[in-house]
This record gives C-alpha cells, sequence and structure tokens, in this order.
C-alpha cells in the first residue's frame, strides 16, 4: 500500500531506523530475508507511527511494520529469539531528531 506522501510521514520515515535498509529486506515475505529490518525495528522511534500508517491488515502488506512481519496482511509466525514487540513511542514527534 502507498501512504500518502505528506510532511509528517515524510518525517517519520526520515527517523525510521530502517531507513537505510534496500526495499527487498523491509518488504520481504519470509522471516529469513526480513531479519536486518525486525532488528531494525528493537531500536526504532517511530514503530507505532509506522504500524499505524501502513495499516498492514487492511492494506494487505507483505513486509515489515511495527516490528512484526506480514505477509498479504496476515502476520507471520516468527522463530527468531530477536523477535518482540519494540519499545512504544507514544509521542513520536519527540522522538525525531530535528
Ligand atoms: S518499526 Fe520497523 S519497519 Fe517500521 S519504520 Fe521502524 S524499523 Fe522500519
Amino acid at each position: 500500500m502507498a501512504v500518502p506522501d505528506s510532511p509528517a510521514s515524510a518525517r517519520w520515515r526520515t527517523a525510521a531506523a530502517c531507513a537505510g535498509l534496500p526495499p527487498e529486506i523491509v518488504f520481504a515475505r519470509r522471516e529469513k530475508e526480513a531479519r536486518p529490518a525486525l532488528e531494525a525495528c528493537h531500536r526504532c522511534p517511530v514503530a507505532r507511527r509506522c504500524e499505524e500508517s501502513v495499516a498492514p491488515a487492511e492494506s494487505y502488506f507483505d513486509g515489515v511494520s511495527g516490528g512484526r512481519l506480514w505477509r498479504n496482511g496476515r502476520l507471520v509466525r516468527l522463530r527468531g529469539d530477536y523477535v518482540a514487540r519494540p519499545i512504544d513511542t507514544s509521542d513520536f514527534d519527540a522522538a525525531i531528531v530535528a
């Protein structure tokens, strides 16, 4: 799903911990390929905003969002011990470095 571009969406995307990762990792459908993105989620200050914006279930999303892996909008059961929900940042604006 394409997230509409706006100044606000551009700001949270800039703060994403996965910002430097290639698309084939962020939008991977399998855990093995998605692992670097899943690990990035653990230190991501905009994890909640990511999942709210992507709305994986509603958008039939494939890839990593909010610390979880999605395939066709459904959660993928993960095996890695690195898997956990990321720290929830309720105020993403405060987490973004200007
Ligand atoms: S929660 Fe994960 S997938 Fe979403 S922006 Fe942060 S690092 Fe990227």
